[in-house]
């Protein structure tokens, strides 16, 4: 079942993406929702082309007169507030579907503040109806096995778990708590993680909904706990012998501002924090390390790092998106999340991107932010 949307073209026969990289570092912006612009909301962010973001910092100088810091971030691929599930899909998560399918492995995350859009990109908002990165994965990979005469014995198994202050919780066995372990091969094991076989798009999302409500009845507490965990669903290709012949884990991050949540109230708050903020920090170097020919890897550094550890070596291939918010409200976190983007791909081929175009930051007089926006908000 496609929910009646065209099939991504055949696996192309390289392995890695178009341009031979084997991290990609992309940024989503998402609109205005309705309440912000009831609420009169300004939009800050523009999209001047599919590898450009801008975001319009007002200042105020020392003589107390308005002037505007411009700044600007390039990235593999931007997509503005129209770009759909399908379009962010194609050029994310795709090429490391095809990786998988051949046998490799594959990990995309959403990272971001919360309320900017991850859940919307790797769920989908009503799954069934506007289905996210992980139906449209699995939908992909279903057709490609039956087409494929090699594939045709494989078997395909999601497990989805979250991990809350570095402790790890099974989101399909009633958030059993669970371990991981390094064997003596140094290869990470999740102890008694539940493995669900899923044969068909409506099945995975039966799945995912099942662990997605674990997830919000989980705990109580001032924030969501969506944005204090991270959420990682992993989807295995086995062959008849249960031998694993590709695996792919997509991540829904925990909301990256609280990492910088330093003056929380409660202890149980800020130690939450900590541990976002140390894990979102062992992410990018580890990340990072993909590309250089690095000896050491800090894995170790957090649970999440040290369970992706498979993800980090050998001939993986990784995809960040990072979600933003247009608000004005929202601009240091969403200047955050593009500076962390950047450094994720900083070290990349020769100091930067194609051309080593580099991000930058650019002031200009005074104007009136809502006149300089293509979207709708903020008139
Ligand atoms: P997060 O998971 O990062 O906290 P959500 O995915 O829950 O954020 O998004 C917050 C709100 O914004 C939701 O109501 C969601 O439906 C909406 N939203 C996010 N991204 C988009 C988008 N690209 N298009 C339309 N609505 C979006
Ligand atoms: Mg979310």
């Amino acid at each position: 079942y496609n929910y009646g949307l065209p099939l991504s073209s055949p696996p192309s026969p390289n392995k890695k993406q178009p341009d031979g990289q084997r991290i990609s570092v992309c940024v989503r912006k998402r609109p205005l929702t309705h309440a912000e612009c009831r609420r009169g909301e300004s939009d800050v962010v523009t999209t001047p082309s599919g590898e450009c973001v801008t975001v319009h910092e007002s200042k105020e100088a020392v003589d107390l007169t308005q002037y505007i810091l411009q700044h600007r971030f390039y990235f593999d691929h931007v997509f503005g507030e129209e770009s759909s599930n399908e379009e962010v899909y194609r050029k994310t998560a795709y090429p490391l579907v095809q990786h998988m399918l051949n046998g490799g492995k594959a990990t995309c995350f959403a990272y971001g503040q919360t309320g900017a859009g991850k859940t919307h990109t790797m769920l989908g908002s009503s799954p069934g109806v506007r289905p996210g990165l992980y139906a449209l994965a699995v939908r992909d990979i279903f057709a490609q096995l039956s087409t494929m005469r090699t594939h045709s014995s494989l078997l395909v198994y999601v497990s989805f778990f979250e991990i809350y202050c570095g402790q790890l919780y099974d989101l399909l066995d009633h958030r059993k708590r669970l371990f991981a372990r390094e064997d003596g091969q140094k290869v990470v094991h999740i102890a008694g993680l539940r493995h669900v076989r899923v044969d068909s798009v409506s099945s995975l999302l039966e799945v995912i909904s099942q662990g997605t409500e674990e997830r919000t009845q989980g705990m109580s507490g001032v924030n969501p706990l969506s944005s204090r965990s991270h959420a990682l669903l992993q989807i295995q290709l086995r062959g008849p012998n249960q031998q694993i012949a590709g695996r792919m884990w997509f991540v829904d991050l925990a909301g990256s501002e609280r990492a910088s949540d330093t003056k929380e109230p409660d202890r149980q708050s800020r130690m939450e924090g900590a541990e976002i903020n140390q894990s979102l920090l062992a992410l990018k170097e580890c990340i990072r390390s993909l590309d250089q020919e690095q000896s050491h890897t800090p894995f170790r550094q957090s649970k999440l790092t040290q369970v992706l550890k498979d993800s980090f070596i050998g001939d993986s291939m990784t995809c960040m998106i990072a979600n933003i918010s247009p608000c004005h409200l929202a601009t240091e976190h969403t200047l955050n999340t593009l500076r962390y983007a950047d450094r994720v791909k900083e070290l990349r081929g020769q100091g930067g991107l194609r051309g080593g175009r580099k991000s930058k930051t650019i002031p200009s007089p005074k104007r009136n932010l809502s006149n300089g926006n293509t979207s709708r908000g903020g008139s």
